[in-house]
């Protein structure tokens, strides 16, 4: 079904698959090498916060599950909590607190508030197969869709005030398409559609790197496998075209945010070299934001309840952002976090950011360096799937002629 390159404009963008197919083989070579700096690789978050929403054993007992975590004095100190618990107060805006974490109205999810926490060199911990899967993996993400449930607030959402959660309510069955109701139907609304599509995205996404990057269970080798692919990505093609969705949704916040990424401080490395890379290399990712970012947000949150149904959207990202908190795989749980933050900031800066704001001389410390460092290794992650594809495309069409 899959086997050819989706044509044509991807729906509610203002972009076409040939663009961004045009684009990924280079957006993908710069991102590699930036998330390999050492301003992109360190990520601090806290792993181990309890589950809100219910109990779970967040022990997984494969190998692959675990992560290496980098000991403080390896990170240059000016990137360290303490420092960056100085620089990084928020501004005036109001921070909601829960224990370990918060967030302020603009944001679309909790943010570690850096007291407790482990860094981690991303580059060491890649996202690959690890096994996690049955029961656990299925109730987080059947949670993570009924988040799609606009209009049931009531039910099932944390009320920004609340100190306690309300528990996420669990559809009745957990078997089949995670497709809530109303989604396929064009007339549900457009940003509750636009939500699934992240979501599915991400989720076609992660699928797609466990599938590249799997291990065979009986020889012990790692390498694509092209069955796994095609039944849990390529036989629904809506999920590769959300992939695409991602990557372009992400690449207009990159060039809006363009002029404040270009400012921003990658200094510390201690190596002016490392330091010049960085930037040369984020710019050419703004440079390929700028031709294929083409989203048009403003679409969005229109009408008379466009307040409410904002919030509500906000609130429910933020929930998402939290039942990562319940996956039981620490390597899992991390790129659950590190995705979920890099696509909350994008949707900060394409719905609650005016260019006033964006103006990075007028709003030096509008993003933090863990929301930058979330943003751009979120949109490697999606490009690596893109990239990945392909090469399930070749072996699609290898084993073809073989047969
Ligand atoms: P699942 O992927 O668990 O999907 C459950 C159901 O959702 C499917 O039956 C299907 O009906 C539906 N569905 C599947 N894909 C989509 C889609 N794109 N859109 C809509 N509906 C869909 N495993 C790893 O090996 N490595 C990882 O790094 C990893 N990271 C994870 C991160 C998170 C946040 C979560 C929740 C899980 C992660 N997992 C990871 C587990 C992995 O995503 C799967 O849950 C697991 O491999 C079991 O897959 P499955 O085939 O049973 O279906």
């Amino acid at each position: 079904v899959c086997k050819q390159i989706p044509t044509g404009p991807i729906e509610t963008t203002l972009c076409d698959f040939e663009t961004v197919e045009a684009h990924n083989d280079d957006l993908y070579t710069h991102l590699k090498d930036l998330v390999k700096t050492p301003f992109f690789k360190y990520f601090r978050v806290d792993l181990y916060r309890d589950c809100p929403f219910w109990q779970e054993n967040g022990f997984c007992m494969n190998r692959e599950c675990g992560i290496t975590t980098t000991d403080e004095s390896e990170i240059p100190e000016r990137w360290r909590a303490a420092a960056l618990s100085k620089v990084e107060m928020p501004s005036k805006d109001q921070r909601h607190k829960l224990p370990g974490c918060y967030y302020r109205d603009s944001d679309f999810c909790f943010l570690d508030d850096m007291s407790e926490g482990d860094y981690i060199d991303l580059s060491a911990n890649p996202e690959r197969f690890t096994g996690y899967a049955g029961p656990s993996a299925r109730r987080v993400w059947a949670s993570i869709y009924e988040e799609n449930c606009f209009g049931m607030s009531e039910f099932n959402l944390m009320s920004s005030n609340s100190p306690n959660p309300a528990p996420v309510s669990l559809p009745d069955t957990m078997t089949g398409a995670l497709r809530p109701d109303g989604v396929d139907n064009p007339k549900a609304c457009l940003e509750k559609r636009v939500y699934y599509k992240i979501i599915s995205g991400l989720h076609a996404s992660i699928s797609t790197h466990v599938c590249y990057e799997d291990m065979n269970q009986s020889t012990g080798e790692w390498g694509p496998n092209l069955q796994c692919f095609i039944n849990r990505v390529a036989a629904y093609p809506e999920r590769l075209q959300y992939i695409y969705f991602n990557v372009v949704l992400l690449l207009r916040a990159i060039s809006r945010i363009g002029p404040y990424l270009s400012a921003y401080d990658y200094c510390g490395s201690g190596a002016h070299e490392d330091d010049v890379f960085t930037l040369d290399k984020l710019n050419k990712v703004i440079d390929i934001a700028q031709t294929v970012g083409k989203f048009d947000e403003t679409v969005l949150f229109r009408g008379e309840n466009a307040t409410v149904l904002k919030d509500e959207f906000k609130a429910h990202f933020r929930n998402v952002s939290r039942i990562m908190d319940c996956v039981g795989c620490d390597k899992c749980r991390l790129w659950g976090k590190v995705q979920t933050s890099g696509l909350g900031t994008a949707l900060k800066i394409l719905f609650e950011l005016d260019e006033k704001a964006l103006n990075p001389q007028l709003n030096a410390n509008l993003l933090s360096r863990s929301e930058v460092v979330a943003l751009i290794n979120t949109l490697h992650r999606f490009s690596e799937s893109l990239a990945a594809v392909n090469i399930f495309r070749k072996m699609w069409s290898e084993s073809d002629e073989e047969e």
